[in-house]
This record gives C-alpha cells, sequence and structure tokens, in this order.
C-alpha cells in the first residue's frame, strides 16, 4: 500500500472509505511508483450512492438551471484556482507531459464545466401547432445518471460527460478509472464548497468490471454514458440492453492522416507526427495509420521519420518533454507485444520499436520511444486493431479512390485527417469518409458546440453541443385542442 494519498468515494456529500475497507494502488507510471491508495468499491457503495443521488434529485432539478448553472461555474473556478494542482496530479497518475497537463486537460476540463453550465440555459423544448391540437415538449432530466470514463484524459472526459449530465438537471454517479481516479477525486473534494446539494454529484472509484459493472447494470441508472473501448462498450450496451437503458458510447479508432502530394508538405508532417504521437498516442483520436500519395511516399517517410525521432521523450515533469510515459506497466508491454506482432507480419520498423530508458529519477517508468513502421498490408492486425500508443504504420496510396478504400477499410470510424491544399478535393474525400469527425489541414481542432462521436465500432450516438444535453433527457410531449382555433 502507498503512504502518500488516500482516494475516497464521495457519496451524499461526504468522503467516505469503500465498504469493503479495501483498497488497492495506484501508480505514477513515469517512476513506477505507487503513489495513492484506490478504494475497492462494490455494489453496497453505489446502493448508498444511488439512494442520496435519488434523494437529491427533486431539488436539484427544482433549481433550475440558471442556479445550477452557477454551482458549475463556482467548481470551474475552484478548479482554475487550484489550477497547479491539478495539472501536476494528472501528471503524476497518467504520466503524460506537465506541459500537456497545463495546455489541454486542465484547461479543457474548466472549459467543459463552463460550456455546459451555460449551454444547459438553452435547453428547452418545441411547439407544435395545428387548427386541431397544440403541442409542446418538455426536456426532462433522468434522475440518475451513469457516467464512465477512462485514463487516457482523465479529468477532461471525466468532466466531457459530468457538465452536460449535471447542467441537464439530473444527479449523477461517476465511474473514472481504476488506473487514473486522482483528479476526479479532487474535483468531488470541492463539490459541497462549490454548492452542490449534497446527493447530486458521487464519485466511486474502483475496478472496471466490479464497481463499473454494478454501476451500469443497477435498475435505477436509466441513462449511461461510457468513454472507453470497444470491448467494454459492446459489453455495457448489452448489458443495457436487457434493461432497455439509454447508451451513449464513444469508443476507440483506427483513424488515418490522409496526405496528398498537393498538401502543404511541412504542415502535413507536422501534423501527422502531431496526430500520431500526442499523449504518447493515447487519444481516441490519433492517427494511428498514416496514408501517403506514392508521387511524394519517400520524401513523406523520411521526413516524418526524422521528425518523430527528434521528439524529446523522457520526465513528464520537464517542460522541453514532448512524450512521457504510457499510462501503466500492463498497457506498456501491451504495445510492445504489438510492435513484435508488426515485426512477424513482415512489418519494418524505421524507427523506435523499443522500450526507452530514462536515466535518472524515471529509470523504471514506462516509456516507449515513438515508432513507425511501414511495408505492411492493410488487412493485418497492425492495420486493423487500435494499439493506442506511440506507434503509427505508414501505407502508400495512388489515387482519391484507393486512399479512401484504405481510409475506410478497418471496423472503425472515430476521426480521420486529410492533408490537402485543393479545397474541392478536401470536401470531396471529407464527404466519403466513414467516420464521425474529419479534418482537413489540420488535427484534432475542437468546438465544444460540434457532434461529437463514431461511425460503426467507434460508437453509438453523438456527444457534444446541445447533443450531449439532449442525451441526459427525456423528451416528453404535452398535447391538448388548440383553443385559440377552436
Ligand atoms: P476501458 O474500456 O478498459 O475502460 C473505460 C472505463 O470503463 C474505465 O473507467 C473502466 O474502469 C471502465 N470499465 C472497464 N470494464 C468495465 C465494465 N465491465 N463495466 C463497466 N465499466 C467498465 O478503456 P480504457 O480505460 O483502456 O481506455 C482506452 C479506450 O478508450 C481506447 O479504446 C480508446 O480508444 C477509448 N477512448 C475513446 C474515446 C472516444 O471519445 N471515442 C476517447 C478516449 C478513449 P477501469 O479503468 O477501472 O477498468
Amino acid at each position: 500500500m502507498a503512504n502518500g494519498i488516500k482516494i475516497q468515494n464521495f457519496i451524499g456529500g461526504q468522503m467516505l472509505p469503500p465498504a469493503s475497507g479495501e483498497y488497492f494502488d495506484s501508480i505514477n507510471p513515469a517512476i513506477a511508483q505507487s503513489f495513492a491508495d484506490v478504494p475497492d468499491s462494490d455494489a453496497r457503495d453505489l446502493e448508498l450512492a444511488v439512494t442520496a443521488a435519488e434523494k437529491a434529485f427533486p431539488a436539484w432539478r427544482g433549481m433550475g438551471a440558471e442556479k445550477r448553472a452557477a454551482i458549475m461555474h463556482k467548481l470551474a473556478d475552484l478548479i482554475e484556482a487550484n489550477a497547479e494542482r491539478f495539472i501536476e496530479a494528472e501528471c503524476m497518475d497518467n504520466g503524460k507531459p506537465l506541459s500537456l497537463c497545463a495546455a489541454v486537460d486542465i484547461p479543457r476540463a474548466i472549459a467543459n464545466l463552463r460550456f455546459f453550465a451555460d449551454a444547459g440555459k438553452l435547453l428547452g423544448g418545441n411547439t407544435y401547432e395545428s387548427p386541431g391540437s397544440y403541442s409542446y415538449t418538455l426536456r426532462q432530466p433522468f434522475g440518475t445518471v451513469a457516467i464512465i470514463s477512462p485514463w487516457n484524459l482523465p479529468l477532461l472526459l471525466f468532466t466531457w460527460k459530468l457538465a452536460p449530465a449535471l447542467a441537464a438537471g439530473n444527479c449523477v454517479i461517476a465511474k473514472p478509472s481504476e488506473v487514473t481516479p486522482l483528479t476526479a477525486f479532487m474535483l468531488s473534494a470541492f463539490a459541497n464548497e462549490a454548492g452542490f446539494p449534497k446527493g447530486v454529484l458521487n464519485v466511486l472509484h474502483g475496478r472496471g468490471p466490479k464497481i463499473g459493472a454494478a454501476i451500469t447494470q443497477h435498475p435505477r441508472t436509466p441513462a449511461i454514458s461510457f468513454t472507453g473501448g470497444t470491448a467494454t462498450g459492446r459489453e455495457i450496451y448489452s448489458g443495457g440492453a436487457k434493461l432497455l437503458k439509454k447508451v451513449s458510447l464513444e469508443l476507440g479508432g483506427k483513424n488515418p492522416t490522409v496526405v496528398f502530394d498537393d498538401a502543404d508538405f511541412a504542415k502535413a508532417v507536422t501534423g501527422a507526427k502531431m496526430a500520431g504521437f500526442t499523449n504518447q498516442g493515447q487519444i481516441c483520436l490519433c492517427g494511428s495509420r498514416v496514408l501517403v500519395q506514392d508521387t511524394i511516399y519517400e520524401k513523406f517517410r523520411d521526413a516524418l521519420v526524422k521528425e518523430a525521432s527528434d521528439m524529446s521523450i523522457g520526465d513528464p515533469l520537464q517542460p522541453d518533454i514532448l512524450l512521457g510515459a504510457l499510462v501503466s506497466k500492463a498497457h506498456m508491454e501491451k504495445v510492445l507485444s504489438c510492435l513484435d506482432i508488426a515485426e512477424q507480419e513482415g512489418g519494418r520498423i524505421l524507427t523506435g520499436g523499443r522500450r526507452k530508458i530514462v536515466p535518472g529519477r524515471c529509470a523504471e517508468g514506462y516509456f516507449i520511444e515513438p515508432t513507425i513502421i511501414e511495408g505492411l498490408p492493410l488487412h493485418c492486425r497492425t492495420n486493423q486493431e487500435e494499439i493506442f500508443g506511440p506507434v503509427v504504420t505508414l501505407m502508400p496510396f495512388r489515387d482519391e479512390d484507393e486512399a479512401i478504400r484504405l481510409a475506410n477499410g478497418t471496423e472503425y470510424g472515430l476521426a480521420a485527417s486529410i492533408w490537402t491544399e485543393d479545397a474541392a478535393r478536401g470536401e470531396r474525400v471529407a464527404a466519403r469518409i466513414d467516420s464521425g469527425i474529419v479534418w482537413v489541414n489540420c488535427w484534432n481542432m475542437r468546438d465544444l458546440r460540434t457532434p461529437f462521436g463514431g461511425m460503426k465500432n467507434s460508437g453509438v450516438g453523438r456527444e457534444g453541443g446541445l447533443r450531449a444535453l439532449e442525451f441526459f433527457t427525456e423528451e416528453k410531449t404535452v398535447s391538448r385542442p388548440n383553443a385559440a382555433k377552436a
């Protein structure tokens, strides 16, 4: 057991130990050392949380969007005022560069809370008038909803789900990943000070197959918003179907970066590098398959290999580091085993391909060099399965049709980026790629109002903007005779 931080569940406005009394270690992956104890929660903790949420619901719903927004903004203020602590915690828990936590993770978590707090005020129904009838719709919260988030962008994705659920007037049972629970715990510690009535926000920590499964299978959590792997999503979806739950699934990806020979070469190389290796390749949106027009293939390959091998990798606390540690030993080993498979499949590793030993305090940490592989066909495991690490493959294509065939040739359909200076081609190819998000001459450019989600095995439903708020509500139709026209 760690002697450091003791994480607790947040239930009914109180920090509570798990009913089991059991904890497990949370590891800092950059130094391979335990720094916190994580509650191993079970159905007994869940029962307490559901009861607290149900008790809190009438007041939270009755409070109205304006007052709910003020409380959510206060929570955002508190995180902002303590941003440095959150940034350090995210870095320690996940292994990603501190600079990335400061530039992306924590600011976006704050932005999520503020955006949905305000967007909640816009949520409303519609009216439908005919000579005989007058109807209107009400958007009403469910009551208690469940959110389950992954480890790759811990607080960012936790708040991406939490904020719309709360703004729409629901009470929440939330479970962050057991691998990265710290910032969700820190957020929950500010809930009372922000003014949340007790029971509105409940955060349970523990193992996915245990407390995660209990949450999603509980008969009184009628809506579930899940972000994570496709296999887990499938399990939650089928479990939810038996209880007729409403389920939103944001799942895995095997995203193409498509580079045409008329692209701005330097921008495309840097774009492909950032898409491939940001957050050690552990973003569902990462471009892990780089497709390059054959006329520039060799030149592009050599430039990308050069840029990738120049990326600084090491202690995530250092300001000039671009790649930190992978999230866990198990995940590092999984990614390394994918590299073995790539070689067995005939892939040529052009750069990287190994665990990186970082001298000093991070000598035991879980680092992998940015890796580029070529020479593999579309239908091999390396080009079909999500690796979720700093690994990209390169494939040449002849023309637009072949580019689209390769881009669409996996079971996934989350995101794609296209690099071309021909605007018409950009629009044409974007329209034909089967993915929920397509970027032209950029990657990971986000506007929180836009729909976010995947096609095929990358997900079910769309989040973002009003859609997320609508997901967390039931729309009720009320009709009466049209008195005005009678
Ligand atoms: P997992 O599917 O393993 O876990 C996601 C969450 O589900 C975690 O909180 C996990 O808990 C929990 N969980 C695990 N098993 C169950 C279960 N049986 N019932 C309920 N909950 C469960 O994914 P990872 O955490 O490994 O995240 C990486 C995956 O997430 C990648 O595939 C990535 O592509 C995807 N992802 C998708 C995004 C999108 O928007 N489409 C964004 C980010 C990631 P615990 O960690 O405690 O096991």
